[in-house]
């Protein structure tokens, strides 16, 4: 663990960090400054970072970077920290688990934290039927084996897609992706047989958000029955809030459509849990709150907050459709790892953090509106819990104003608050906060977002 000197205190990482914004040096500061010039000689230039700062440590609500300044954190590593960084259970148990044995390969010798994991996700995933779960390293290779999974279920080849889709950066998930720049650009050729159809996306569907559903769905009933041919296709991969896409909510509605067209047709659902699974959205999964009930759910992120941990979970039978020693990873469900989601499990539990998740969706949402009503820039607020976003604009057209993301998000970084930006045109700021963070952190957050907005010219 880290130790670092604030002046006269020092302290370790994890929430006993202080909970406060402190700008000591101008950001980045001379130490990350340093450490920026020995990056640029040794990693490659495309390998890209969203702020300039070096952490040090994290923990609670905060990033303190090597020359100890302490940011307001609202990305939470891109939605993994959720029970927060360095969280004491977390912390605990990866560390009796470190003194005992680092590694064994489940495929060569197993232990119970990879089984205890797989009960767990097979009890707090939607749907009650039977079920079984596979674990993995990363989101997106939970993605590609929930395509072979599906593939060797239904003896199908094709997979859809949506528009706006983030699955990750394989071969199978970077060409399930969407967005051209960066993901896909110069790394073709792609997979065959995936298919993109467009989500009902409200705010820019072209008849207006109450038409979204309908006319959605109708446009992927077309394109499965008519061009794709249903007895060809595996799987449907849906995100139920779309991460990386800019936080589209689909339209109500809309996810329960398309789970019983393709259950009609024995197609099987993957709901791509990643970004919006584990309590992010005020649930254990976002698919709940739709009453949506996938055959077969990806997780990652927030699984075990920070260990490198994903996961398949599905219904036993298409689990059990895969052939023995055809699935599984030198890696996958690492004991450590196995060791912090059970640890996530249990904060979760304990600290009641989805209904944390519920009152920080309504604080930034309240928030958001006020700074919404100042300013003709925010075109769209939307998420759920702790998922929620801003879709920036020019005033009166819609137009997508990504140069208002890059100024906000820059300000933001120099007056000590961590942001992201998302959407297919880049101008989303999207905020996931840990659910560790202090309601003073988020008031002061918001503050720094208000004049952020202010500031763009
Ligand atoms: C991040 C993400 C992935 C990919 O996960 P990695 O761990 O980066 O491979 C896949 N799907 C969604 C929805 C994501 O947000």
């Amino acid at each position: 663990m880290t130790i670092l000197e604030h002046g006269t205190e020092t302290c370790t990482g994890g929430p006993t960090l202080p909970q406060i914004r402190r700008l000591v040096t101008e950001v980045p500061g001379p130490n990350s400054r340093t450490l920026a010039k020995r990056r640029s000689a040794a990693l490659p230039a495309g390998l890209t970072s969203g702020s300039s700062i070096y952490v040090a440590a994290a923990g609670g609500g905060v990033v303190v970077d090597v020359d100890g300044n302490s940011f307001i954190d609202f990305g939470s590593g891109i939605a993994v920290t959720t029970v927060g960084n360095s969280a004491p259970r977390v912390v605990e148990r990866t560390t009796r688990q470190l003194g005992q044995f680092t590694h064994t390969c489940f495929l060569a010798n197993p232990y119970e934290g990879y089984v205890e994991v797989c009960e767990a996700l097979n009890r707090l995933t939607p749907g009650d039927h039977e079920k079984r779960t596979a674990l993995f390293n990363t989101g997106s290779e939970a993605l590609e084996n929930a395509v072979k999974y599906a593939r060797a279920a239904t003896g199908r080849p094709a997979v859809v897609v949506f528009d706006h889709a983030f699955h990750g950066r394989t071969l199978m998930t970077m060409t399930m992706t969407a967005k051209n720049q960066p993901y896909k650009a110069t790394f073709g050729p792609f997979a065959p047989e995936v298919y993109r159809v467009p989500m009902a996306y409200p705010y820019r569907w072209p008849s207006g958000p109450e038409n979204a559903a309908d006319e959605a769905f109708a446009q992927f009933r077309l394109a499965i029955d008519t061009q794709i041919g249903a007895a060809s296709v595996a799987a449907v991969v849906v995100e139920p809030i779309q991460g990386e896409g800019g936080f589209i909510v689909p339209a109500p509605g809309f996810l329960k459509r398309i789970a019983e067209f393709c259950r009609e047709r024995g197609i099987l659902v993957v709901a791509d849990e990643v970004q919006t699974g584990i309590a992010r959205t005020g649930a254990w999964f976002a698919s709940e709150s739709e009453d949506f009930v996938p055959d077969i759910i990806t997780t990652a992120k927030g699984l075990a907050g920070g260990m490198p941990l994903a996961a398949v979970t599905g219904r036993a039978d298409v689990m059990d459709a895969a052939h023995p020693g055809g699935i599984g990873g030198t890696y996958s469900g690492n004991p450590v790892a196995c060791e912090a989601a059970l640890a996530v499990f249990e904060t979760i539990e304990v600290e009641g953090l989805l209904d944390r998740a519920k009152d920080i969706g309504e604080i930034l949402t309240t928030g958001l509106s006020e700074i919404a009503s100042d300013t003709n820039i925010i075109g769209d607020i939307r998420g759920r819990g702790a998922m929620i976003a801003i879709e920036l604009i020019h005033d009166e057209d819609k137009a997508p104003n990504r140069e208002a993301v890059a100024q906000i998000v820059s300000y933001a970084h120099a007056h000590g608050l961590l942001l992201l930006a998302a959407g297919t045109y880049g101008n989303v700021v999207r905020f996931l906060p840990p659910l560790s963070i202090s309601d003073e952190l988020l008031a002061e957050g918001l503050g720094i977002l208000r004049d952020a907005v202010t500031a763009v010219r």
